[in-house]
C-alpha cells in the first residue's frame, strides 16, 4: 500500500502502530494532501527515523508527469502521467470562468468496449490506486501553480468498476485538511453499471452523477455500447432516478451525437418520449449534455454537421428538456472526450 492511499483516520492508526503521538498524522496528512509534497524529502518537520519506519511499512513512491501538451486553440492542457509500474495514463486540465477543472482517469485502459471511444481500444490493464487518482490532481496543480476547483472523473476507465478506490479518493480529495474540493464540484461519469449506481446512491454523497446514454433505444445502444446487452435502458434510467431521489442531486445524461447512428430527429423525439415514460409522475431534475462525437482514428464514426446538431437540440428544448451542447476542448492535442488512451502515441 502507498502512504497516500490512507485516509486521515488510517494515517492516525498507523501513527498509533508506530507508537507516535497522534498530532503526527495531521502533520503528515497536511504535507501529503494539502501541501502536496511530491517526495518525502520535502517534508521538513518529521524525523529521518520516523520517515524510515514509515518506509518499512508502506510504499512512498509517487507518479510523475511524463509529458505535457498545450492546446494552441483554447489553452487546454493534456498530461501523460507515468505510474510507478511503467503504465501511462492521461489527464486533461481545462480553464473555465469559474476556475480550473481537471478530467481524471480511473483505470489504466478500459474494458467496457464502447465502439466510439479510444480508451477501450487496448482493453483494461488495471484499476488505478487511490494515490494514482490523487496524483493527477496534485501533480497538475503543482506544475501549474494553481488550485483545481472542479474534477470530472471522465478520463479513461469506468469509475464505478473501481468503486472502493473511487470512494476513498472522494473522501481524501474532499477532506478539509487536504484539498477540500467540494463534492458538489465533482462529477462522476458511468456507462451505466446499475448495481453500482444504486450503491453510490445509497452512500448519499453530493457528487454529480452523469450517465453515458448515447441512444434512445436498446437497439441502438446495443450497437454502440456492449454494456447495453447486460442492462436495459429502462432499468438504467430508473437507477439514475433512484440516484436523484436518494441524493437530490440533478442527474446528467450524456449523449454523443454520431452521424446516421443516433443523431436523427426521430431519435430526438424517441429520447423525449423515453424521458416522459420513465419520469411519469415523478419529479426528476435532469439535463442532457450533447457531445458531437470526437474523432478516433480506429473507427469510422463521424460527427454530424451543425444543422443536425441544432435540430436535435431544438427538439429537446421544445419539449422542455434542459439541454446543453458541450464545447470541444483540446482538439489539437487529442484531449477531448473519448480520445484519451493508456499509451504514448
Ligand atoms: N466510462 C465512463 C467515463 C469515461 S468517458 C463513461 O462511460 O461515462 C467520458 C464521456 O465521453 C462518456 O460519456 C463517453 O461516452 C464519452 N465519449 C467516449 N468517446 C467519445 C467520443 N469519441 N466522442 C465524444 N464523446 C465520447
Amino acid at each position: 500500500m502507498n502512504i497516500r492511499d490512507l485516509t486521515i483516520e488510517e494515517l492516525s492508526d498507523l501513527m498509533k502502530d508506530l507508537s507516535e503521538q497522534s498530532y503526527r498524522s495531521n502533520q503528515l496528512f497536511d504535507w501529503l494532501h494539502n501541501k502536496m509534497v511530491l517526495s518525502f524529502d520535502e517534508i521538513s518537520n518529521v524525523s529521518k527515523d520516523l520517515k524510515d519506519r514509515i518506509r518499512d511499512k508502506l510504499d512512498i513512491g509517487f507518479p510523475t508527469i511524463y509529458k505535457e501538451y498545450i492546446s494552441k486553440i483554447d489553452d487546454t492542457k493534456k498530461y501523460l502521467i507515468l505510474l510507478n509500474d511503467g503504465n501511462i495514463i492521461e489527464s486533461v486540465l481545462m480553464k473555465y470562468k469559474y476556475g480550473y477543472s481537471l478530467c481524471i482517469s480511473s483505470q489504466v485502459g478500459c474494458n467496457m468496449g464502447c465502439k466510439f471511444c479510444a480508451s477501450t481500444i487496448g482493453g483494461l490493464k488495471r484499476n488505478l490506486e487511490v494515490h494514482e487518482m490523487l496524483a493527477q490532481v496534485y501533480l497538475i496543480s503543482r506544475h501549474n501553480d494553481i488550485k483545481i476547483s472542479h474534477i470530472v472523473v471522465m478520463g479513461s476507465g469506468e469509475p464505478l468498476n473501481n468503486f472502493e478506490n473511487l470512494v476513498k479518493f472522494l473522501d481524501i480529495i474532499n477532506c478539509d485538511k487536504g484539498q477540500n474540493i467540494s463534492e458538489r464540484n465533482i462529477t462522476v461519469s458511468t456507462c451505466g453499471i446499475i448495481d453500482k449506481i444504486k450503491k453510490l446512491a445509497d452512500l448519499d454523497r453530493s457528487i454529480t452523477l452523469a450517465l453515458s446514454l448515447h441512444a434512445p433505444s436498446d437497439e441502438i445502444r446495443k450497437d454502440i455500447m456492449p454494456v447495453a446487452n447486460k442492462y436495459s435502458l429502462n432499468d438504467t434510467i430508473d437507477a439514475m432516478s433512484y440516484y436523484f431521489e436518494k441524493t437530490n442531486r440533478r442527474i446528467t445524461f450524456e449523449y454523443s451525437l454520431i452521424e446516421n447512428v443516433n443523431d436523427g430527429a426521430d431519435n430526438a423525439n424517441k429520447l423525449v418520449k423515453l424521458f416522459k415514460d420513465r419520469f411519469k409522475n415523478k419529479h426528476i431534475d435532469f439535463n442532457v449534455n450533447l457531445i458531437p462525437v470526437n474523432v478516433v482514428k480506429e473507427n469510422n464514426y463521424k460527427r454530424p454537421n451543425i444543422d443536425r446538431v441544432n435540430t436535435f437540440k431544438e427538439i429537446l428544448e421544445i419539449n422542455n428538456v434542459a439541454v446543453t451542447l458541450r464545447r470541444e476542448l483540446g482538439k489539437d492535442i487529442s484531449g477531448s472526450c473519448g480520445q484519451l488512451r493508456a499509451s504514448v502515441k
